[in-house]
Order: structure tokens, then C-alpha cells, then sequence
């Protein structure tokens, strides 16, 4: 077994070298100015990746599931009305919280594969005369499926309907590598985890709070403790935590937002958007299809690649996995055993994204799949040929 290969998993993803370095230093005490001197500024550049001028950042030691409950026990009551759409295991995945939680949940059962369905929920929205529906949730990017959904058009039908319901969204797998726009969405929470974007370990969640969602945390009644925004509120006014925070993680956390902030969003986000492209040329010249529908809902940091009918597209990830010390995603829930995933999020070139490419033909090869070698490596080739935004950061 060897550790030298990037994944291809859709999180946890590759972690640079400086990032890894920034997690690993000596305890600090986490009630001394010491550690102010990471919470602040962590805060500070996870607003500005988020697209906020006014969030409130949270991070606590979890992760993005662990989100999610922060997200809905902070602004909503038992027996509160929720809307959202279940297109993926994600989008299932937080439905069932929800119905844990005891919310009522409406559900609008949509085609994995694709995206949330705007038009509908505008219609579900002006229905909803009475102002039942206290809040929208909705998973920006269905890792599961390689789907992304439009929230710009979700926050339209929203105001189209004239709803004050709050936007609650997932943004784990596209915060840090795809456009997020908080304020221009109006979102009210976005949430997101350590080890997808952010290029970290798995162990925080991270959260933004509008000041709408914050107005709601007097009266939201969900059993919270650990996840209760308000204990959160007076540890940082001290420099300090409820409890005892991730240090490590969050120092690593100030260097990878860094990293991404010293890169330039647009730039972050135009790599992912080739590199996706690279990989989606791949699957055209292998004569495969992704799960996702159309080219509109394909995701920038996901690829869900669907076999042929009949083919266990397990295989291919148990057999690079032996055979080549390489990993790539697993179809979950309904897609599984039909789909295999490349994840291509967080820390990743161009030439990274090659290697993952060609290994994966040699994989498909070897399970006997009709594929040529180096069909689908040339075809992301001729991708990004010359194709890097030349920037000055990426110049020097
Ligand atoms: C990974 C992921 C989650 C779950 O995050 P964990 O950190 O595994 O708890 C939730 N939503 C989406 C869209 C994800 O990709």
C-alpha cells in the first residue's frame, strides 16, 4: 500500500503539504491571547471565502453532518415546517435529520441526477399562503450524483413567492473550490466541513450565520448543546470555546484559507471548472455518461460516471485500489453499484488530474471494459493545453 497517489475520492481530499505542516505544532492553550490569534483571523478568511460581508463564523470540532445540526437547531422548533428536495444521498442524508430533529419535512422527491427544482419550489412557496414553511434547505452540490443546483434560482423563486422562510445550504462539497455567493444568494446559513475545499482532515464543521438566522436563535427551540450557537457567541467574545477546540485543524484552517484567498476565488474556482472539464472530455472519449443530467447541473467538483448496464461499478474502485493504489468514489444509495466517482475538489492540478485519468483506464481496461488507453488522457490533454489562467500569483 502506498501513500504517494492522490485520491480521486470526493472527500476527504488531498492535503498540501503546508496545510498538513500548519495542523502539526505543539498544544496551546486555548484560553491564552495565543489562540485569539488564530480564532479571528480563521473567522475573518472563512467570511471572504463564503462571499460575506456580515456572516458570523462558527467552527466547531465535527464535521459537516455536524453542520447540518447546527444549521436546523439554531433557527428552527419541533414540528416547523421545512422544504427541500431530495435528489441524492446528501440531500436523503440531511431529510432524515431533519425528521430525527421531529421538523415537517416536505420532501420533493426529485430524479438523482438532477438539480433542485426551482419552478416547483416557487409554486410550494406561493401555496404556502399561511407562511407554514419556515425554512428552505438546499445541498448546492450533490456529491453523491456530481450534481450542482442553482441557489441564485432557488433564492428567486423565494422572492418570487415573497417567502420569509430562511435558506439553509450545504455547501460541503462546493464552499472552497466552486463559486459560493452567501450575500448575493442570500443565504442565511451556509455549511461546510474541513476535508473537502479546505483541503484539512475531517474534524470541523464550519458554518456562516446571516443576521436573519442569528435573530431566529432566541426562539428557536430544537434540543441543542453542543452545537448552540449562543455558548459559541460568549466563548469568542473571550478568545475563547465552550469546550476545547480543534487547535491544530483550525491553525491548519488559516493556512489553507489563506491558500485559497492568496490564489484568488475566481482562480480556485477557474481550475476546478477545468479540471472538471478535462475529466468530463475523458468520459465523453471513453463513451461513458455522467449521472448528471445535463451539462448545466455538472458539477466542478465531482464526476459520477455511470457504467455499463450490468457492470458492477464497484469493481473499479476495489481493483484501483489493489492494483494501483488509487482511489476513486463509490456510488451511494440508489446509484450504487452503477456509477463509479472521480472527485476532483480541493488540492489539485492539472497533472494530478492525469494521473487519475489514465490509472482509471487502466483499471476499466483490465475489468475488460471497452475502452482504449489514452483516449480519455488525450482528450483532457487537449483540455488543458496552455489552458492556466495566467496570473500573476500563478506566475511568481
Ligand atoms: C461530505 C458531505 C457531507 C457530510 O460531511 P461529513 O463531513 O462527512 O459529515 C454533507 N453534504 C455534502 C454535500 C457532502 O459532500
Amino acid at each position: 500500500m502506498s501513500f504517494q497517489n492522490p485520491v480521486f475520492i470526493p472527500g476527504p481530499t488531498n492535503i498540501p503539504e503546508v496545510v498538513r505542516k500548519a495542523c502539526d505544532m505543539p498544544t496551546v492553550d486555548h484560553r491564552s491571547p495565543i489562540f485569539g490569534r488564530i480564532l479571528h483571523p480563521v473567522r475573518e478568511n472563512v467570511r471572504k471565502v463564503l462571499k460575506s460581508d456580515s456572516a458570523s463564523v462558527y467552527i466547531f470540532p465535527s464535521t459537516g453532518t455536524g453542520g447540518w445540526e447546527a444549521a436546523i437547531t439554531n433557527t428552527l422548533s419541533p414540528g416547523d415546517k421545512v422544504l427541500i428536495a431530495r435528489n441524492g444521498m446528501f440531500s436523503h442524508k440531511w431529510i432524515d435529520m431533519c425528521q430525527r430533529f421531529g421538523l415537517d419535512v416536505h420532501v420533493v422527491e426529485t430524479p438523482w441526477g438532477v438539480g433542485i427544482p426551482a419552478a416547483k419550489f416557487e409554486e410550494i412557496l406561493t401555496e404556502d399562503s399561511g407562511r407554514a414553511i419556515r425554512a428552505v434547505l438546499a445541498t448546492h452540490n450533490e456529491t453523491a450524483t456530481g450534481v450542482v443546483s442553482d441557489i441564485a434560482a432557488v433564492r428567486a423563486a423565494m422572492d418570487a413567492a415573497n417567502h420569509p422562510a430562511l435558506l439553509l445550504v450545504d455547501g460541503v462539497s462546493s464552499i472552497g473550490s466552486m463559486d459560493f455567493r452567501m450575500d448575493d444568494w442570500g443565504v442565511d446559513v451556509a455549511v461546510t466541513g474541513s476535508q473537502k475545499g479546505f483541503m484539512l482532515p475531517a474534524g470541523l464543521a464550519i458554518v456562516g450565520f446571516s443576521e436573519k438566522a442569528r435573530g431566529c436563535i432566541a426562539t428557536a427551540k430544537l434540543p441543542r448543546t453542543f452545537f448552540d450557537i449562543r455558548d459559541m457567541d460568549k466563548g469568542y467574545a473571550n478568545n475563547a470555546y465552550p469546550y476545547t477546540p480543534a487547535v491544530g485543524l483550525m491553525n491548519g484552517l488559516l493556512t489553507s484559507s489563506d491558500m485559497l484567498l492568496d490564489e484568488g476565488l475566481d482562480n480556485v474556482f477557474a481550475r476546478h471548472r477545468r479540471i472538471a472539464t478535462g475529466v468530463r472530455a475523458a468520459v465523453d472519449a471513453w463513451g461513458m455518461a455522467l449521472c448528471a443530467a445535463s451539462p448545466e447541473v455538472q458539477s466542478d467538483t465531482v464526476s459520477a460516471i455511470l457504467t455499463p448496464p450490468g457492470f458492477d461499478a464497484n469493481r473499479i474502485v476495489s481493483h484501483a485500489a489493489t492494483a494501483y493504489d488509487m482511489a476513486f468514489g463509490v456510488g451511494l444509495g440508489e446509484v450504487a453499484g452503477k456509477l463509479f466517482r472521480i472527485g476532483h475538489l480541493g488540492s489539485l492540478t492539472d497533472a494530478m488530474m492525469l494521473s487519475g485519468i489514465a490509472t482509471a483506464e487502466m483499471v476499466m481496461v483490465d475489468l475488460g471494459l471497452d475502452i482504449t488507453l489514452g483516449s480519455g488522457v488525450a482528450a483532457a490533454q487537449k483540455t488543458f493545453l496552455l489552458g492556466k489562467p495566467r496570473t500573476t500569483k500563478a506566475a511568481a
